[in-house]
């Protein structure tokens, strides 16, 4: 089981652990206070594998979305499908966080921000988001080359790699998956 995220620790988890779809759902987040459904399910699922608590993920959510919205509309409109994702409304499944492949095949459309950055970023964005995570040089130019060949997991498997440290030899499948590993070198 995964370890229990605190709503405190999200900002600095999401610099040190989250892949680069993760990070860049949460920077959007605080940006427009505000994330469409694809984001919100992308996101919220992935929150969820990665340890945070229903009554956590109702406040982080209601957190950003009342400063545009106000918290009575949130309650009205989007705690539901939050309490849906943990399986405590509707048909009561407990939905799984998402793989790289379903995050691969998704069709993003302007002003959605899921999906997966190596696939869906233009060349620009990318090289400027991977700079921010600190990647440059000739390792940049080697995931740039393997998104170039359509390998979006092995550009995400060298990000993860080069800032971590380690090698990871499984390879990335699941942004999960990803947390979890990075859990486990930075602790
Ligand atoms: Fe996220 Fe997977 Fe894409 Fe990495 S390869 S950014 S974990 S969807």
């Amino acid at each position: 089981d995964a370890a229990e995220m605190s709503l405190k620790d999200i900002d600095q988890l999401a610099k040190s652990s989250f892949p680069l779809c993760m990070r860049h759902m949460l920077d959007k987040l605080r940006e427009n206070h505000h994330l469409k459904h694809g984001g919100r399910m992308q996101f919220g699922l992935f929150l969820k594998g990665a340890g945070l608590k229903l009554e956590d993920a109702l406040a982080f959510w209601r957190a950003e979305f009342s400063q545009k919205i106000g918290s009575e509309r949130f309650d009205k409109e989007y705690a539901y499908s939050i309490r849906h994702n943990y399986g405590k409304e509707g048909k009561r499944i407990d939905y799984t966080p998402y793989s790289c492949q379903k995050i691969i095949s998704a069709t993003p459309s302007v002003g959605d921000h899921h999906g997966c950055p190596y696939r869906h970023f233009g060349e620009e964005n990318l090289r400027a988001a991977l700079n921010k995570m600190g990647v440059g040089g000739h390792t940049l130019e080697e995931i740039m080359d393997k998104v170039k060949n359509r390998h979006y997991q092995l550009a995400c498997t060298l990000t993860f790699e080069t800032t971590h440290g380690v090698s990871c030899d499984s390879g990335i499948n699941h942004p999960n998956q990803y947390f979890t590993e990075s859990q486990k070198v930075l602790r």
